[in-house]
């Protein structure tokens, strides 16, 4: 089957458009005028050149936002910067159908999975909206002779490196809490997913924000990511990727100027379903907590507990549930989109060849899709892999693709000390009709998000951030705010 799905108007037009990069309220070519190329992960196409900023490029962009910070937007009321933002957030509402088809042609992903995406986008750029005026000190009354408080100020200038699964949808877990706080920033999607971005630049410009308060810049992790990191000129860094690149990213600032750093790195989540869980409602999820993005999640469930005496069941109703999600091109608007490049698919295959040799046992999946219309593209199914072991290679390293591992387990003690042996803590999930059981739960694990009797619940007004090797710091809520202010205590004596 091949798509007849017709881009709007708004998206055609944008495409035709020669990429630039947003630098002081301009569009600007990059210095060294080196472009490269936007895939389309669906067919291997290609869909745009996309300019590559170097570090010439990054200074620049660094300037313009000191300048714009000093100059003038530290000046700026509150309410001023929360009418742009909610002008922001009403426009990308306005284009959401081309933000949608942008991220589904540069992602791969489901046009439903991008509109939920974009939801959130706005969601975001709202409820910070909110934020702007509502950012406060205190007062601390220790003595007679002085008042004494404290004012949450600006960082200034700050970075914002984000990865290409949720690509717009993250840069607004940054950019809304950024700029409601005061601060000026320089954007840096990452080099597979650069469109949304770019069209969210026009409307940065459209929504009236003055010139270099955001500044976008495309490339690669080297070397326009690395520049971002290295510069002296910037107060933060914003980083969501990988836990390798994370920790780079604290090395490198060991080096610098001590910036404010804050990762939501990567994660091998636990989902952990009781026998006396509603097996109904796990059947509704599991197949979403293994396997929603192709796999691309941070948040996957991707490490599944199962206690003994309903293994069978459970599996079951997972490889039935798994095997009804519909595989396709965005376009169509299928369950499950491809894996991002031909990169990501090597590196899922690798796990799926060393979780074979290591002796798990391959239930469904683990192969290229090569059916006519999917063949250009990098298509894999859900697949499954049952282990009683929990030193191998795909049971504790991230694959960040389709691949889920099962096991079986006997007790709350055994279970829960397999669920936190992990580097990472960035969610986990319990199923059970318990409550005593499900808050033990919670009160026992290592991890930054649990969901009991659900998954993948979000809101801007929720904090999320990781534990252990997850990341640093917490995203979203009011916690968000912390992470782009710094607090000033004055004393003032009478
Ligand atoms: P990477 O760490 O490779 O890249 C993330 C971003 O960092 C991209 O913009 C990338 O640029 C850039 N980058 C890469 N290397 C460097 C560097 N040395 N210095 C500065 N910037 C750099 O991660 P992926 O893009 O592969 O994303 C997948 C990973 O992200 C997974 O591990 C996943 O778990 C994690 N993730 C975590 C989330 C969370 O909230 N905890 C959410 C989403 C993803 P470019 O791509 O252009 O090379």
């Amino acid at each position: 089957m091949s798509h007849s799905f017709t881009l709007s108007d708004k998206t055609i037009a944008f495409l035709k458009e020669p990429k630039k990069l947003l630098i002081h309220g301009q569009w600007v070519a990059p210095l060294n005028k080196q472009y490269f190329a936007a895939i389309n992960p669906s067919n291997n196409q290609e869909i745009s050149q996309i300019p590559l900023a170097e570090s010439s490029d990054v200074d620049h962009a660094v300037d313009s936002a000191n300048k714009s910070f000093e100059n003038h937007w530290k000046t700026v009321s509150a309410v001023e910067k929360a009418s742009l933002m909610f002008r922001l957030a009403d426009l990308i509402e306005r284009d959401q159908q081309t933000l949608m088809e942008l991220e589904t042609l540069d992602n791969g992903k489901p046009l439903s999975k991008a509109q939920y995406d974009m939801d959130a986008c706005i969601h975001h750029f709202r409820y910070y909206a909110g934020w702007a005026t509502k950012i406060e000190g205190a007062t601390y009354p220790v003595s007679k002779d002085a008042l004494v408080y404290t004012q949450k100020e600006p960082l200034g200038v700050v970075g914002l490196i984000v990865p290409w699964n949720f690509p717009l949808m993250i840069a607004s877990w940054k950019l809304a809490p950024a700029l409601a706080c005061g601060n000026c920033c320089v954007l840096k999607p990452s080099e597979k997913t650069s469109l949304s971005a770019l069209y969210l630049g026009k409307l940065i410009q459209e929504a009236g924000f003055p010139k270099g308060v955001v500044n976008i810049i495309t490339g690669n992790g080297n070397p326009t990511g690395i520049a971002l990191v290295r510069h002296q000129q910037i107060d933060k860094i914003s980083f969501t990727g990988s836990t390798k690149t994370g920790k780079f990213i604290s090395q490198q600032n060991a080096h610098s100027t001590l910036k404010r750093v804050s990762l939501e790195l990567g994660g091998k989540s636990p989902n952990v379903i009781f026998s006396d869980a509603d097996i109904e409602k796990v059947t509704q999820s599991l197949h979403w907590s293994s396997f929603y993005n192709t796999g691309q999640e941070c948040t996957l469930g991707s490490r599944v507990f199962i206690q003994k005496t309903i293994f069978d069941q459970v599996i079951d109703q997972l490889i039935k549930q798994s095997k009804k999600l519909s595989i396709g091109h965005g376009l169509e608007n299928p369950d499950l989109g491809p894996l991002i490049d031909q990169g990501q698919f090597k590196h899922v295959m690798d796990y799926i060849k060393s979780g074979q040799n290591e002796g798990a046992e391959l239930i469904c999946g683990g192969h290229r899709l090569n059916d006519k219309h999917l063949k250009d593209g990098y298509f894999m199914g859900p697949t499954i892999f049952s282990h009683q072991n929990d030193r191998l290679k795909i049971v504790n390293e991230e694959i960040f693709g389709p691949v889920v591992v099962v096991s079986s387990f006997d007790s709350y003690d055994q279970v829960i000390q397999r669920a936190n042996d992990s580097p990472y803590g960035l969610a986990a999930g319990v199923w059970t009709q318990s409550h005593s059981k499900a808050l033990q739960f919670a009160n026992d694990v290592k991890a930054g998000t649990v969901w009991i009797n659900g998954w993948d619940q979000f809101s801007p007004a929720v904090p999320f951030g990781g534990f252990k090797d997850s990341g640093i710091g917490k995203e979203m809520g009011k916690s968000a705010i912390d992470l782009y202010t710094q607090e000033k205590t004055v004393w003032l004596n009478y």
